[in-house]
């Protein structure tokens, strides 16, 4: 892991019922988990007050988007206030499938950050490139622009989580070697310190996330700019994910 704190965030997706997110919950409440880690699960938003009155406050609550500004006539969005309102810390923005299956561009998600920051709300900032962008040997490039839309509009990095998820690796059962994954750790830390400052490109936290389990966690927590996890299907089950978290070395 790197200097950073440890993150692990629960990204939850479209998935759950009142009652699977009960037992969830109740899961997460029993299981043993490192104090020296920060813990966020993201629930969708309509379950976001449930788990908010039922999980222990050790574990922070993450929206998975939000809207771009200021509330009002949006039909089907949530604004950030209403998030800070209900009680969540944390937002998911430019998650591969908002970009890719919804149609985000960078400049939006960049903007959504901004405004999110604004209102006190922390991001988890997702970046990442497609299997045929690997391929051709673009992965740099598309993760170096995806950083310089964020870099364009966000000011304060303190309250920004970068996460690294390959497209190809999320939800595919596909993970990114501990090796492939440092690199690119590695170079949007260089990146960051090139183009917004040596003191963010430190302390910043560079989380994977892409088919990240139990049985892998561990192996991928011991790379040196790895600090932490952004943890997709494995997230559903309390006791894997205490396993995830518990990974921190
Ligand atoms: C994700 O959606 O952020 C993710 C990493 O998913 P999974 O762990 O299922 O690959």
């Amino acid at each position: 892991a790197g200097t950073g704190k440890f993150f692990v965030g629960g990204n939850w997706k479209c998935n759950g019922t009142k009652d699977s997110i009960t037992k969830l919950v109740a899961d997460l409440n029993d299981a043993k988990l490192e104090n020296n880690v920060d813990i966020v699960v993201a629930p969708p938003y309509i379950y976001v007050d449930q788990v908010k009155q039922s999980l222990t406050d050790h574990i922070e609550i993450s929206a998975q988007n939000c809207w771009v500004g200021k509330g009002g006539a949006f039909t089907g969005e949530i604004s950030a206030e209403q998030l800070i309102d209900i009680g969540c810390k944390w937002v998911i923005l430019g998650h591969s499938e908002r970009r890719h299956i919804i149609g985000e561009d960078d400049q939006f998600i960049g903007k959504k950050a901004a405004f999110a920051l604004s209102q006190n709300l922390k991001v988890i900032a997702c970046i990442g490139e497609k299997l045929e962008e690997r391929e051709t040997g673009k992965t740099f490039d598309v993760c170096f622009q995806q950083m310089k839309s964020f870099a364009d509009i966000i000011l304060n990095w303190m309250d920004v989580v970068i996460a690294y998820e390959p497209v190809w690796a999320i939800g595919t059962g596909k993970v990114a070697t501990p090796q492939q994954a440092q690199e690119v750790h590695a170079a949007i830390r260089d990146w960051l310190k090139k183009n917004v400052s040596a003191e963010v490109a430190s302390s910043i936290r560079i989380i994977y996330g892409g088919s990240v389990n139990g049985s892998n966690c561990s192996e991928l927590a011991k790379q040196q700019d790895i600090d932490g996890f952004l943890v997709g299907g494995a997230s559903l089950k309390g006791s894997e994910f205490a396993i995830i978290v518990n990974s921190v070395t």
